[in-house]
């Protein structure tokens, strides 16, 4: 039983093959350059493929074939492939988990393409070539917003005229929601329970902290989309809502502009020139007082979301470290548990030091909080969302 995930973006196709009896990746890859010249695939284990591409679905029929190469290959026919899980950023309130897709979930997804231009459309058009070359296989659309669906409405109401909401839809709604989904499960399992207070810091390129109640999200940092919170690689996070307008009149720049400069030009990289939290570090470490200050301002962040969920959830058992640096920088954890004290962590600085992308206590056997690393599986959180729909 083999499940294919795929992530469809505006001019790439990523790409697992799960064999869903051992939950192991067997094959992976990612299309880029669709729609332009020099389209190829990179599929893992062989060299790059070049091939046109000039949309999706010569990109679905690339990879089809790869899986199915004599030399490179790891099926021998498509009936291998018993469904098709797809990642898709933003369910608005349309649906609360994930859903088997059908022409009308096609159109619903299609009617939240504004809250997430960038990447709705693309979803979209990863799901329609996939039908297009495998038309009878199932296919399911599993959403990055849908974990923290269960959010109170005090927690994902902005303070605005209520009709901004009944109208609009505009609301916190959260991301990285399948990360957040696996890491909760994996830290209920490892503490043997289910009624946890848990806090999980994803920690990446992207960045966002979810407060997870006995297995229900009750509050996360994204908002509206992903701007909202902590301090990301080129993501601004917090900032008063004013700076927009002052922002635009000072440089000169219309809603949209300063909107993007927000995304693409602000945090670890607006504030060091450098947006690879490793290139941070290593310019701190050759004492650069910008990549320093960054360090500073994601790691304060870090702690005081914490203490805000921690607060939220009136008391903590467990923080989840997990992403690109929350699994492999010591420094970054060791601030930020460092300044938990109060909460009554106690960590091994020693162990904190050598473990990266395992599984990992942090915590000595006496803290009151426990903190551990758990690396994330979004595609496998994909794949298992397929298999029970699917089933
Ligand atoms: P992600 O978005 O989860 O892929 O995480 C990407 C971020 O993780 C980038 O800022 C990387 O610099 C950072 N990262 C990945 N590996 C390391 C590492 N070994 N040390 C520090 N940061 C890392």
């Amino acid at each position: 039983m083999k499940i294919l995930v795929v992530n469809a973006g505006s001019s790439s196709l990523k790409y697992q093959l799960i064999d869903m009896t051992s939950e192991k990746m067997i094959a992976k890859g990612n299309c880029e350059r669709i729609g332009e010249s020099g389209s190829l695939l990179e599929h893992s284990g062989g060299d790059d493929i070049f091939a046109p591409m000039p949309t999706h679905t010569e990109a679905v029929k690339v990879v089809l074939d790869t899986l199915l190469d004599k030399k490179i290959g790891v099926i021998k026919s498509l009936k291998e492939i018993c469904a098709v899980g797809h990642r898709v950023v933003h369910s608005g309130e349309t649906f609360t988990e994930s859903v088997k897709i059908t022409p009308k979930v096609i159109d619903q997804i299609a009617e939240n393409n504004d809250m997430a231009p960038l990447h709705n459309p693309a979803n979209i058009l990863g799901i329609k070539a996939c039908l297009a070359v495998m038309p009878k296989t199932p296919m399911v659309a599993v959403f990055d917003t849908a974990f923290h669906s269960t959010m109170p409405q005090k927690a994902y109401m902005y303070a605005l005229p209520y009709e901004v909401y009944t109208q609009h839809k505009v609301r916190k709604y959260g991301f990285h929601g399948t990360s957040h989904m696996f890491v909760a499960s994996e830290a209920a399992k490892l503490m043997g329970r289910e009624d946890l207070k848990l806090v999980i810091c994803h920690l990446g390129n992207g960045a966002s902290i979810s407060a997870v109640n006995a297995g229900k999200c009750i509050d996360t940092t994204m908002g509206l989309t992903p701007l909202q919170g902590l301090m990301m690689g080129t993501r601004s996070g917090d900032v008063d809502p004013a700076v927009v307008e002052y922002l635009g009149n000072k440089l000169n720049m219309n809603v949209s502009e300063v909107t993007n400069y927000l995304n693409k030009k602000s945090g670890m990289l607006g504030i060091s020139g450098l947006n690879d939290f490793r290139d941070v570090c290593d310019a701190m470490d050759k004492g650069d007082e910008r990549a320093k200050l960054a360090i500073d301002m994601f790691c304060y962040r870090v702690i005081k979301y914490i203490g805000a969920y921690a607060a939220a959830m009136n008391g903590i058992d467990c923080i989840a470290f997990t992403a690109g640096i929350g699994e492999n920088t010591y420094r970054v954890r060791d601030f930020v548990l460092s300044g938990l004290s109060f909460l009554g962590v106690d960590f091994d600085r020693e162990k904190n030091y050598k473990v990266r992308r395992v599984v990992a206590e942090l915590t000595k056997p006496n803290s009151k909080v426990k903190a551990f690393i758990i690396p994330t599986n979004e595609e496998l959180v994909i794949a298992r969302e397929t298999n029970r729909l699917v089933k």
